[in-house]
């Protein structure tokens, strides 16, 4: 396979990429000695996230500890006009924390405190660098959880959930990111420290905090979050259905959300995946099957069971060959094992794979998994299907070999057809990984030059020089998405 080329190749680089003499000693005046990174070896931990399709190392990382510490690393970035990237765990999927333009990467892995956890209020206020699974450890004796859970909740952090305004398997019932979210802590990229959001549910005014969500790291360093608890349910069920077919298994997700269901998840993985899943952890999926659905129904006990015995029977109407309950929470924990670890087995199945994210309505999923499938076939590729489907947030991972050069030629050219198909059917380019550097080109399938123009002048008022994450989400022009490469990469 021949080189690749990052897109920002040949582009314009604000600032620099050239460090002036004496900033790194002034890093490290700051963050001290071990929490400045500049060795090639160090640096090539952080040269690439989750989408590993391009890479580029920074010159810098730079580990602060505290606000403080950013707000003065940052300002020292500004007085030398050097363009920073934000990074917390790695794990994003669309190479949002890449050092493509940027010099200067500032990870807040080190920021790891739980500053305050209000029982009274059911709220938490997180440094950026906690991890997401800890919210819900340091306060479940209460009996309360952080609601969202990505896949990658063992290691992503609160940081890069908000940036992202990441989902997860619960997030139909319960939401993303943005609606736990009720006040942030940003550094913004001349060093000033803003504070958004009261941290009680209803503030006066724009509501910043939601527009500093997703922004995926293009406003400043987010330092701390305020996020909302909810008390953990009374009682849960989880079904797996199995179905002969895809189609049969999406018509189901319909039927169920039809009937006025809002289950707390809704998952579903077809043949390709349940098989490599069933190899890798033996849970005793059937292998034959055409698709399985996880539907998990949460609330007061009382009422669950009548909900479960509505759900069996749409199952059924759909020509499920079988559905049934965990039968303890052993067994549940099991399925979800499973469900949230179904990338690292698709390793299995091929050398390399390639995700795609992309949402459709959820009335066209029988359409747009149709269309995946003919796509696959005229390019001559195998791809698994593992997705949020109650929210129509499909998940196509494609199946190659990265030394075949017209395979990957092929599946470019899948990926891109896929979330053309997506837009078509009246859905979205992302449903959650984010437009990074793996999709700004697509922006311009759904967005108008009004539209991103508009999008520039929000970014701007956070960012005027434009030194924050620079040469991440907007379009370029004659942008080179034809010429990336794909490599292995894992997906949610
Ligand atoms: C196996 C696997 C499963 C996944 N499952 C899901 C899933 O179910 N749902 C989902 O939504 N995503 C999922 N993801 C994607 C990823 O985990 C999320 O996007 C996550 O929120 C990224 O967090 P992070 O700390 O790793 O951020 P990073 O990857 O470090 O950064 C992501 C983006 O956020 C910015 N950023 C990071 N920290 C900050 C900060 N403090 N301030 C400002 N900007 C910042 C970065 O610049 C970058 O643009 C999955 C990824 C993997 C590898």
């Amino acid at each position: 396979m021949g080189a690749f080329r990052a897109p920002w190749y040949g582009r314009r680089v604000p600032g620099s990429r050239v460090l002036p003499s004496g900033f790194r000693r002034a890093l490290a005046a700051i963050v001290g000695d071990e929490g400045v990174l500049a060795s090639a070896t160090d640096l090539a931990v952080y040269e690439c996230d989750g989408y590993t399709l391009e890479r580029a190392r920074p010159e810098l990382v730079v580990l602060p500890r505290r606000t403080d510490e950013v707000a003065r690393v940052v300002r020292a970035a500004a007085e030398a006009g050097v363009s920073f990237v934000p990074r917390g765990a790695g794990t994003g999927l669309s190479g949002g924390c890449l050092a493509g333009e940027a010099p200067l990467m500032i990870c807040v892995s080190r920021m790891r405190r739980i500053r305050a956890i209000d029982l009274a209020n059911r709220r938490v206020v997180a440094e950026a660098g906690v991890v997401n699974a800890a919210v819900s450890r340091a306060v479940q004796a209460a009996r309360l959880q952080y609601v969202p859970d990505p896949s990658s909740q063992n290691a992503c952090t609160i940081g890069g959930n908000v940036a992202e305004n990441s989902g997860g398997p619960h997030t139909l019932k319960y939401g993303v990111t943005t609606n736990h979210l009720l006040g942030v802590e940003l550094v913004l990229p001349d060093g000033e420290v803003l504070a958004l959001g009261d941290g009680v549910e209803e503030t006066l005014g724009y509501d910043l905090t939601g527009v500093v969500c997703g922004s995926e790291g293009t406003f400043g360093i987010v330092t701390a979050a305020t996020l909302r608890l909810e008390p953990l349910p009374e009682a849960v069920t989880t079904l797996l259905a199995i179905f002969e077919s895809v189609a049969d298994a999406t018509a189901t997700v319909s039927g169920v959300i039809a009937a006025g269901i809002v289950p707390a998840a809704l998952e579903m993985m077809d043949r390709t995946i349940v098989e490599a899943v069933e190899a890798a952890y033996g849970f005793g999926f059937p292998t034959d099957a055409g698709a399985v659905l996880i539907i998990e129904i949460d609330g007061p006990a009382a009422g669950l069971a009548a909900l479960e015995d509505r759900i069996i029977a749409i199952c059924h109407a759909h020509r499920a060959r079988s559905v049934r309950a965990a039968a303890d929470d052993a067994e549940r924990a099991a399925l979800w094992k499973s469900r949230k670890r179904a990338f690292g087995a698709v390793g299995r199945l091929s050398p390399s794979y390639a995700t795609q994210d992309g949402v459709v309505p959820r009335t066209r999923l029988p359409e747009i998994l149709a269309r995946i499938e003919a796509i696959a076939t005229r390019h001559r590729l195998r791809i698994g299907n593992v997705f949020h489907a109650g929210d129509g947030n499909i998940h196509p991972i494609i199946l190659y070999d990265e030394r075949d050069h017209d395979q990957v030629e092929r599946v470019l050219a899948a990926g891109r057809e896929i979330l053309a198909a997506c837009v078509a059917l009246g859905g979205s380019v992302t449903g959650e990984h984010g437009i990074g550097v793996e999709k700004m080109q697509e922006l311009g399938l759904m967005f108008a030059a009004d539209d991103l123009e508009v999008m520039r002048r929000v970014r701007a008022a956070f960012d005027p020089a434009g030194r924050a994450n620079p040469g991440k989400i907007f379009p370029t022009p004659g942008g080179c998405s034809e010429q990336r490469l794909p490599r292995r990469q894992a997906a949610s």
